[in-house]
């Protein structure tokens, strides 16, 4: 199996790119296209840049120009439920793009992707199972090791928490409490907001392979975000992004 990882931002994958075993890359269309071993995994590691747009020609590459038959994104996201903190992690189960409006013409519904006839993108259920034990042992196991004391206190993150959910997509950084709680009532089971995940999920859909969305909380998409916002990414989500999707390679049968 050829397995695609994605993530939005440089900072976020990077970690994992260093420990990648025989690697090469290549750059196509402004992205380099990183392929290595990851605990016997033949990986293919891109950094996508931010929004649907952008994700979507990533994954695309990844499936046509080097044949993944399996896609993770991964990155951080605005946490929507109360009852997630900024470093909890998200696991999506289904997403939806939440900017896809053509609900005004007829039969349609808000967030249907035109002529696909459908508005969610499931996961497969028993991946996304495996997925949140293999982050859950990740953190029991290995988090206090590899980020540090200090930036665990900077954020006040103890012991987070790992939830399986819907996740929305949309070409929109969040950070308005009255447009989440308009999300919150749209789309059932909404747990955190991003630019990515569900474009990739349709990507990954019409070409019938699966894909797996890890989120790490980083805001709460309201006006209380954090404020170190880069400080959160290279001191925490590097981290957690990547100690969880090796712990994930490293369980995977
Ligand atoms: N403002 C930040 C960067 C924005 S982060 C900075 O100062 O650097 C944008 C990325 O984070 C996107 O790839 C998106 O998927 C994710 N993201 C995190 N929180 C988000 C939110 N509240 N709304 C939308 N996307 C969010």
């Amino acid at each position: 199996m050829k397995i695609g990882i994605l993530g939005a931002m440089e900072e976020e994958i990077h970690l994992l790119g260093k420990e990648m075993t025989g690697s090469t890359s290549e750059v196509r269309g402004r992205r380099e296209y990183i392929n290595g071993q990851l605990f016997g995994h033949d990986i293919y590691l891109a950094f996508s840049r931010w929004g649907k747009v952008a994700a979507s020609c990533s994954a695309t590459t990844l499936i046509e120009r080097y044949g993944v038959d399996y896609l993770i994104f991964t990155g951080v996201a605005g946490g929507v439920d109360p009852d997630l903190t900024i470093g909890d992690i998200v696991i999506a189960d289904t997403l939806v793009q939440h900017d896809m409006d053509v609900s005004f013409l007829p039969q349609m519904k808000e967030f249907e992707i035109p002529l696909l006839g459908r508005a969610d993108f499931p996961a497969r259920q028993e991946e996304v199972k495996k997925a949140k034990m293999a982050v859950e042992n990740w953190i029991r196991e290995e988090l206090n090791g590899q980020v540090s004391a200090k930036a665990l206190d900077e954020f006040a993150i103890v012991k987070p928490k790992v939830i399986c959910g819907t996740i929305a997509s949309g070409d929109q950084f969040i950070s308005d409490a009255n447009r989440v709680l308009q999300l919150r009532q749209k789309i059932s089971n909404l747990r955190c907001v991003e630019m990515e995940g569900a474009a990739v999920a349709q990507i990954a859909y019409e070409y019938d392979i699966p894909c797996l969305v890890l989120r790490t909380i980083s805001d709460k998409a309201d006006d209380d975000a954090i404020i170190d916002f880069p400080r959160f990414i290279t001191s925490v989500a590097a981290f957690f992004t990547c100690g969880s999707v090796l712990r994930l390679l490293k369980e995977w049968d």
